[in-house]
């Protein structure tokens, strides 16, 4: 099975786990493992923030992330296809009592909004009228739009716009590492534009779990400690921060190959169903695709069947993600396989 159904499937290569093996532990909520700790502090500083959580999964770090900057009963405004609206189960609300307003942006580039349409959205000292706006949280890359890169011009204009109002910013940068590869701009760079900030180390990164959220050192320790009460406070999780590690000093700039098989995977299948997609236009490591009259279910029944495992977003949208696991070869004997499957 050639499987691009998500980065995440990816597993600890043998030199990742060599690194776990030896990794040096402590109780980390006692804030001794001293694995964990170089991987907060190290992730703090390429991002430009003072200080750094290991989280067990991207959605605690985005429900911690968020939790930081709102109260019950103020909203978060964010893409209408972002994860935090679509994959978290609802948890900002459950547990942290934050409502969310949307806004959906499709042109010209999918999950890229114009700064307009985020400030329309804020209700800012509405007094007893409207839900207060707390924060805008911001995806990047854009998984379900088809891995879309924002541009770091627009980010700096909506940082403008959200310093102006007094909002607060959060970015869930999963892959933000595709996004800093695709366009050479700095990690720090994108991270000094937010308050807080999210990185996933298990999806193209290729760690088996892990997320870091970063943020000032008063917010950190903060969320350390609502961490703890999500029962996120693990104990000799060095073993996993040394993986996290050894991703960072070995799988980021390798995402290269990751696009440019996500585009030969396109080529393919630009080949053989013509005007499906077009190439050029895969920024990073996702391609998302309309499936047009056909349901995407049916589509993604049809691949399996022969071989080709994808996912999909919505009705109507299938996605594939290119991964550490499946080489150049794999990526474009998918795209065949789509295009045949699009074209018949
Ligand atoms: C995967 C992902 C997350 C975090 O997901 P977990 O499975 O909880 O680690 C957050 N945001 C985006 C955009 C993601 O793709």
């Amino acid at each position: 099975m050639i499987d691009l159904r998500s980065d995440t499937l990816t597993r600890p290569t043998p030199a990742m786990r060599q690194a776990m093996a030896s990794a040096l532990v402590g109780d980390d909520v006692y804030g001794e493992d001293p694995t964990v700790n170089e991987l907060e502090a190290r992730t703090a500083e390429l991002l430009g923030h003072e200080a750094g959580l290991f989280c067990p999964t991207g959605s605690m770090a985005n429900m911690l992330g968020v939790w930081l900057h709102v109260r019950p009963g103020t909203e978060v405004l964010c893409d209408q296809q972002a994860h935090i609206a679509r994959a978290e189960m609802g948890g900002h609300a459950v547990l942290h009592g934050v409502t969310m307003r949307t806004w959906h942006a499709t042109s010209p580039t999918p999950g890229v909004a114009d700064v307009a349409d985020i400030t329309d959205l804020m209700s800012i000292g509405t007094g007893p009228y409207l839900v207060e706006t707390a924060a805008v949280e911001i995806e990047n890359t854009h998984n379900f739009a088809g891995g879309t890169v924002q541009p770091i011009g627009h980010l700096r204009a909506v940082r403008q716009a959200c310093q102006d109002a007094g909002v607060a910013m959060h970015l869930d940068g999963a892959r933000l590492w595709n996004a800093h590869v695709a366009t050479g701009v700095p990690m720090i760079d994108y991270g000094r534009l937010f308050d807080s900030v999210n990185v996933c180390y298990s999806k193209g990164l290729g760690a088996p779990v892990g997320s870091v959220l970063v943020s000032d050192a008063e917010s950190i320790a903060r969320a350390r400690v609502q961490r703890k009460r999500l029962g996120g406070g693990m104990r000799q999780a060095g073993v996993l921060a040394a993986a996290a590690l050894y991703a960072l000093d070995h799988h980021v700039t390798r995402l290269a190959d990751d696009h440019a098989n996500a585009r030969a995977f396109a080529e393919q299948l630009a080949l053989r169903a013509p005007g499906v997609i077009d190439p050029e236009s895969v920024p990073t490591n996702i391609v998302v695709l309309g499936t047009g009259e056909r349901p995407a279910a049916g589509v993604m029944a049809a691949a399996r069947e022969r071989g080709v495992a994808l996912s999909t977003v919505g009705a109507s949208k299938v996605r594939a993600v290119t991964h550490l696991d499946v080489d150049a070869a794999g990526c474009r004997e998918a795209g065949r396989v789509l295009g045949e499957i699009l074209a018949s």
